[in-house]
């Protein structure tokens, strides 16, 4: 429908894909016109996985159609219109239509929300600027619970959140009489895999998709990672399906292998019994309400084991809530952070995969190939690899920000700068996520398929995450020693005191070897 004069103008972010979002919710489709942009600077802002492009793109083009064919007015410009940025293309039309009023959903960055609020108000227009309630608590409800708290915890938050929405209590007490299933949930695999299971459900391009395919391919070709394996839900109606299908199949298992990792596994059974439902969720084509509610109907219907369905609620209704309420508190300074001064740069091999060590070949390998690694392998591989090495905080928000498709700020900076880091010194997590590579041996089959020995520190053999785990605890043995969740591991430091020289100078050949290369393009 052409709307003429012009009373609203609903600006629909790339991640705001949601037919119930405040703004709009009270559209009028004689009077309003709902506007959505294809950025390029968005596309190249970090130089970004094309799948990632990709699934942004095509997800849109999917909203955008179903507006229409709500009999919405939308104005909607394509990459190939070379509108420049976010704020210039809405500058123009500003101009060109003068609405009453911008009205939009509380956008998830930061510096969206300031150069399209910077935008609005040089044109003289009204910015109407809504809550996102997609969300279980608001950033004023975090505020409040965070209050004046010295050391905020997830844990504590999540009981909160548990109590307040009363999912999985029963009489004020929770269900399965623990909060916390984790100590069940840090299961490997046996030798022999994660065993037959059936494939997850796929979701093979349309021709929408598939235009947006081409597009990509045509236009960010020489960005990282690839588009042959192409299989994401960019619908409400596929992300419902999703939903089903790891109801169906997976969430029995997920909480007992969710911390397990193994290799060569096709995609998309490399999911292994993770959702791979981050996507729909960040791109808010699924609610996390509806998505709680099946895992816990699943619960309720003896089809899924409370460990696994606890574990499932803590990851959405917990860590997702907690690291948005997080981010919301710390920017813009969150950014910028960098507790232990780590300053190198990013090794060439995370975006090639291109490395002898088999672990991480396995996660960024599966990560260019599909833009996607379950959590542990982000991060107790690629993570701990950044962490212990000392590369800067920044460069590896950078990295995770421009190579995983589900990657939208708000989620991803607090869990790479504080849960992966430590650059926040301690506040997301109490201490650093910093393990050797028996770690990696214990959750995976990698180190069968590795020349190096995860027993070894030094030597040719010698594994490079056990080198520099102990070089880590060497270099921060002033800031960890008092730490009351560290000094097992200071203490076993001081048991090595004969091999610290050799163990330094095997960090120092590794810094040596891995970073002075440059790495391709962009960023
Ligand atoms: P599942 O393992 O099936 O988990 C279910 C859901 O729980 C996920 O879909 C997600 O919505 C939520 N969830 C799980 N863990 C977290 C967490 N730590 N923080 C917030 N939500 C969580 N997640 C993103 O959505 N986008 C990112 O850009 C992102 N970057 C990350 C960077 C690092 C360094 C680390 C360590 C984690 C990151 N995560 C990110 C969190 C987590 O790894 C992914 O949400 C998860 O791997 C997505 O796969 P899945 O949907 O199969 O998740
Ligand atoms: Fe990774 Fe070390 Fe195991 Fe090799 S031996 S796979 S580098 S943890």
């Amino acid at each position: 429908m052409a709307v003429t004069d012009v009373r609203r103008l609903i600006v629909v972010l790339g991640d705001q894909l949601d037919l119930g979002s405040t703004a709009l919710r009270d559209v009028d489709p004689r009077r309003d016109v709902v506007w959505m942009c294809e950025s390029a600077d968005e596309a190249t802002a970090v130089w970004s996985h094309q799948a990632r492009i990709a699934v942004f793109l095509a997800a849109m083009r999917h909203f955008a159609e179903d507006l229409r064919a709500r009999g919405l007015s939308v104005r909607y410009h394509r990459t190939e219109d070379e509108r420049g940025s976010l704020a210039q293309a809405l500058a123009a039309d500003l101009d060109e239509l003068r609405p009453g009023s911008v009205v939009v959903t509380q956008p998830g960055e930061y510096r969206v929300e300031q150069t399209l609020r910077e935008a609005v108000e040089a044109a003289g227009v009204e910015w109407d600027c809504r809550e996102d309630e997609h969300f279980l608590c608001s950033a004023a409800d975090f505020a409040e619970w965070i209050g004046g708290r010295k050391q905020p915890r997830m844990e504590h938050f999540y009981r909160w959140m548990r109590r307040r929405t009363g999912w999985l209590m029963e009489a004020g007490e929770p269900v399965g009489g623990r909060w916390n299933f984790d100590a069940d949930n840090r299961g490997a695999f046996t030798e022999d895999g994660p065993g037959l299971r059936p494939d997850p459900r796929s979701f093979p391009p349309d021709p929408t998709t598939q235009e947006v395919l081409d597009l990509v391919a045509r236009r960010y070709g020489d960005h990282p990672g690839s588009l042959a394996s192409f299989d994401w839900p960019l619908t409400r109606e596929d992300a419902l399906l999703a939903l089903a299908d790891f109801v169906d199949h997976r969430l029995a298992r997920f909480g007992e292998v969710q911390d397990a990792m193994w290799s060569g596994e096709p995609w998309p059974a490399a999911l292994l019994f993770h959702s791979r439902l981050s996507v729909a969720l960040n791109l808010k084509l699924l609610d996390p309400r509806e998505v709680i509610d099946a895992v816990v109907e699943a619960h309720v219907a003896g089809r899924a084991p409370i460990g696994s369905v606890e574990g499932f609620v803590r990851q959405v209704l917990g860590w997702r809530e907690y690291v948005r309420g997080l981010y919301w508190q710390r920017m813009p300074e969150f950014v910028d952070a960098n507790a232990l001064d780590a300053q190198l740069p990013l090794p060439e091999l995370y975006w090639t995969g291109e490395t002898e060590f088999a672990c991480l070949r396995e996660t960024v390998g599966e990560t260019l190939r599909h833009g996607y690694a379950h959590h542990i392998q982000r991060l107790m591989v690629t993570g701990l690899f950044g962490l212990l090495l000392g590369v800067s905080p920044r460069a590896m928000h950078e990295w995770y920000l421009a190579v995983y498709v589900d990657a939208v700020e708000w989620v991803e900076l607090p869990n790479t700068i504080g849960m992966s880091q430590y650059a926040d010194g301690g506040v997301l997590g109490s201490k650093p996520y910093v393990a050797s590579g028996a770690y990696i041996d214990r959750m995976s089959d990698y180190c069968s398929g590795c020349p190096r020995r995860p027993d070894r520190a030094t030597g040719d053999d010698a594994c490079p995450f056990t080198t520099l785990y102990w070089d880590f605890l060497d270099r921060h043995r002033s800031r960890f020693a008092e730490h009351p969740r560290m000094t097992l591991q200071v203490r076993n430091l001081d048991r090595r005191e004969d091999d610290l020289p050799a163990i330094r100078a095997a960090a120092a050949e590794l810094r040596e070897r891995l970073v002075s290369r440059p790495r391709p393009g962009g960023m």
